[in-house]
């Protein structure tokens, strides 16, 4: 069968890994007897991704599967402990007292409830009508339907969130992950669980793969997923006896330019004006650094007069730079004796530089580096 594109990172091909030649359907309803003689298996096709490793299948349930489920609630004593510790750990570890916590796919409620003991104040969305119900019972604000990368969700933005045992079930990874994204507070932390592929590998579980799980995260690729997403992994691990894997994120945005578009005309302005000023008093400049760094600023800032551009790198003499069309030479004692003030603009070399100047060259003007302006080295002047 045809490899499909990889769900998760969008660019490998998923081929087929595993293949299931009889299974269910779907999972959760169970059969009247009337319904038996429709009812046949289907084959399952396992898929990992080439390229990111990541295991998946194609979803065959329709759009509206989850509208009306009700998966059984655990009534087990082993499994309350375990979600009441979890909840607490991540209100304390994170400092969500008093604080707005969602659980996206908050099912009967029962995870809020631990939650809220622990101190949170505490929101839900669930698409289930049936488990709506329940949880409205229990007098938490649940909001219907699913999270999306358009949906602003009634109650947020929230400072905390978790998600357990959903994310394995949902075929759009990103538009989910984004959709939680865009309802936090930025900084706003997270817990995301989902079964453990790790556990189905090491103990050859071909059980565990059937169509209401459409993703099997390993730990890497969870991580992947998250990072994917505007998220910070603090920490992702195996819990309850390895059966699931836990990842705490933190909220991020993307790094800022803005910054750099505000002053990258400063800097520009301060070289033509210092070229400018040196020239009108007689004197000469000359720029250390034929390479992007020292070419992007001369190109920039519109400087075509220099008195001296100077490198150390062979292959670059007797060449052009780009846009400002400036002669690169090779530095010697005699021209550097020749100009008064020298720009390095190789900045991982810029003490090195300095010394050799200062050092062998004996250079005694005016010496400037690169900076958010123009900034002149400490004994010139
Ligand atoms: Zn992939």
């Amino acid at each position: 069968m045809k490899n499909e594109s990889c769900r998760l990172c969008a660019h490998g091909e998923a081929e087929v890994t595993l293949t299931i030649g009889r299974a269910p359907r779907n999972i959760q309803n169970l059969l009247r007897k009337e319904d038996l003689e429709r009812d046949n298996a289907i084959k399952l096709e396992v898929r990992t991704c080439r390229r990111c490793g990541f295991v998946q299948i194609p979803p065959v349930l329709d759009d509206t599967y989850y509208d009306d489920y009700l998966m059984a609630t655990t009534h087990s004593v082993q499994m309350q402990s375990y979600q009441q510790k979890q909840a607490a750990d991540f209100v304390q570890r994170f400092e969500l007292v008093g604080k707005k916590v969602l659980e996206a796919g908050c099912g009967d409620g029962n995870f809020l409830n631990h939650l809220k003991d622990a101190g949170a104040v505490v929101y839900g969305v669930e698409p289930s009508q049936r488990f709506r119900e329940i949880a409205l019972d229990r007098q938490h604000s649940v909001e219907e339907g699913y999270v999306t990368a358009e949906r602003a969700l009634r109650d947020g933005p929230f400072d905390g969130f978790v998600t357990r045992q959903v994310l394995e079930h949902v075929p759009e990874i990103h538009g989910f992950l984004t959709g939680i994204r865009r309802n936090l507070c930025d900084g706003a932390f997270g817990l995301i669980e989902v079964p453990s592929l790790e556990k189905a590998l090491q103990d050859h579980r071909y059980y565990d793969f059937f169509t209401d799980h459409v993703n099997y995260f390993s730990l890497d690729t969870l991580r992947l997923a998250l990072t994917l997403n505007g998220f910070e992994v603090l920490d992702a691990y195996q819990d309850m006896f390895d059966e699931y894997n836990v990842a705490l994120v933190r909220a991020v945005n993307p790094p800022s330019l803005d910054g750099i578009q505000r002053t990258s005309s400063d800097l520009a302005d301060d070289l033509r004006r210092f070229v400018l000023d040196q020239h009108e008093d007689g004197k000469k400049v000359a720029v250390w650094g034929a390479g992007g760094k020292g070419l992007s600023v001369l190109a920039s800032a519109g400087i075509d007069d220099l008195d001296l551009l100077i490198d150390s790198d062979p292959h670059k003499h007797g060449r052009y730079t780009p846009v400002s069309h400036v002669l690169v030479q090779e530095p010697t004692p005699q021209s550097i004796r020749e100009v008064d003030a020298i720009i390095i603009t190789a900045m991982a070399y810029r003490n090195e530089i300095e010394a050799m100047l200062r050092g062998r060259y004996g250079f005694e003007g005016t010496i400037a580096v690169l900076g958010h302006r123009l900034e002149f080295a400490k004994d010139a002047l």
